[in-house]
C-alpha cells in the first residue's frame, strides 16, 4: 500500500512531470492505516487482499494513464509498450480484485495472477530502463543537430535534411549578416551573439512551412526553399532581407542597424549536386556584397 502509491509517483516523474504527488504518498498509506485500526479489515484477508488490489489497480492504471498522455509532450518508442504493461498489470489485479469481493472462483488463481504480475513487472523494469536511454539518445541527437547560440539547426542537421539529389523548382540560399565584425567590435561579442540570435528568430519566422533553414557558420545562415518558383524564392528573399532590415535590436537605448546580403541559387532542373548549389548561392551572395549590401542577388544553378 506503500508501495504502488510510491510506483505511481515514480512513474509520474519518469513521465516527465515535475510534480509529485505528494498527498497521495501520505494520504494513502495513512488513510488505510486509520480505517485498519477503526475497522480492523486487516484482520480478515479478504478484506485485506481487496484494499491491496484496489491500491494496486488504481495506481498502475493511473501511471498508465499519466505515461500514454504525456506522449504528445515526448514521443518517445518505450512510451507505448510501457503504458501497456502497466494497463495489464492494473487489469490483472482488477480482475482478482472482482473475484475476492464477489467470492468467485476463477481461472485467474492467485498463482496465476501472481506469474503474470512477475512477468509484467519484469517487462515493466525493462521498458523503465529503455525509456531512459530512448531519452538520453534523443537529448544527444539535438544537441547534436542544434547550434547552441540561435537554437536552429546547424550546418550538419541542415546537410542531413536536404534531398538527396536537388529537386526541380528549388532554391538554396546563403545569408551573410553585412559588417557583422563591425557590430561585434563596436558592441563587444555578447551584442553580436545576441544579434545573430535576433537574425535566426527574424528568418525562421518569416518561412514557410517546409522551409529549411540553419546556421552555416559564424553570422552565415542557409536556406533551402522546396517548390518554389524563381521569382517567388526572389520574394521569399526580399521579405527575409526586409524582416532583418526592420528588425530593432537595442542595446542601452541605442538601435543596432542590422542588414543581411542574401545569395539565392534556383534551379528548374533536377539532379547534379548540392555543392554546386551551395557555391552558386554563395558566389551570389558575395555579388550581394559587392554591389552594396543588403541586398538579394539570384543565380540559376
Ligand atoms: P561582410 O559584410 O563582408 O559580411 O563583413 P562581416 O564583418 O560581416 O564579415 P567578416 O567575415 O569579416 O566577419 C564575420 C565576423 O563574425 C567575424 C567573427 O568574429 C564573427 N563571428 C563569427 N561567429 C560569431 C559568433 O558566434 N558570435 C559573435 N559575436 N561573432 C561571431
Ligand atoms: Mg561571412
Ligand atoms: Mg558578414
Amino acid at each position: 500500500m506503500v508501495a504502488y502509491p510510491l510506483l505511481w509517483d515514480g512513474m509520474r516523474r519518469l513521465s516527465g512531470r515535475r510534480r509529485s504527488l505528494y498527498w497521495i504518498l501520505i494520504l494513502v498509506p495513512v488513510g488505510w492505516f486509520v480505517i485498519g485500526i477503526e475497522s480492523d479489515f486487516p484482520l480478515v484477508n479478504a478484506q485485506r487482499a481487496s484494499v491491496f488490489h484496489l491500491t494496486a489497480v488504481i495506481s498502475l492504471a493511473a501511471s498508465a494513464v499519466e505515461i500514454w498522455l504525456d506522449r504528445h509532450r515526448e514521443l518517445l518508442p518505450a512510451r507505448r509498450p510501457l503504458a501497456a504493461c502497466l494497463l495489464a498489470s492494473a487489469l490483472i489485479y482488477a480482475v482478482r480484485l472482482v473475484c475476492i469481493v464477489l467470492d468467485i472462483p476463477s481461472k485467474l488463481d492467485f498463482a496465476t495472477a501472481f506469474f503474470l504480475q512477475i512477468f509484467f513487472n519484469f517487462w515493466i523494469a525493462l521498458l523503465v530502463v529503455t525509456l531512459v536511454r530512448e531519452r538520453r539518445e534523443a537529448g544527444l541527437q539535438l544537441a547534436a543537430d542544434t547550434d547552441a547560440l540561435t537554437g536552429i539547426g546547424n550546418r550538419r542537421w541542415f546537410l542531413g535534411r536536404l534531398p538527396a539529389a536537388p529537386l526541380a523548382n528549388s532554391a538554396l540560399a546563403i545569408l551573410d549578416v553585412d559588417r557583422f565584425k563591425q557590430i561585434n567590435d563596436r558592441f563587444g561579442h555578447p551584442v553580436g551573439d545576441h544579434v545573430l540570435a535576433s537574425v535566426a528568430r527574424a528568418v525562421r519566422d518569416g518561412l514557410r512551412e517546409g522551409d529549411v533553414l540553419a546556421r552555416y557558420g559564424g553570422e552565415e545562415f542557409v536556406l533551402f526553399l522546396p517548390n518554389v518558383g524563381e521569382q517567388d524564392a526572389r520574394a521569399v528573399a526580399e521579405r527575409l532581407r526586409h524582416r532583418i532590415e526592420a528588425m530593432s535590436v537595442a542595446i542601452d537605448g541605442v538601435r543596432i542597424g542590422v542588414t543581411a546580403s542574401i545569395g539565392v541559387a534556383w534551379s528548374d532542373r533536377k539532379g547534379g549536386a548540392w555543392d554546386a548549389w551551395i557555391q552558386t548561392a554563395d558566389s551570389a551572395c558575395y555579388a550581394a556584397k559587392a554591389s552594396g549590401r543588403n541586398l538579394v542577388k539570384t543565380s540559376v544553378v
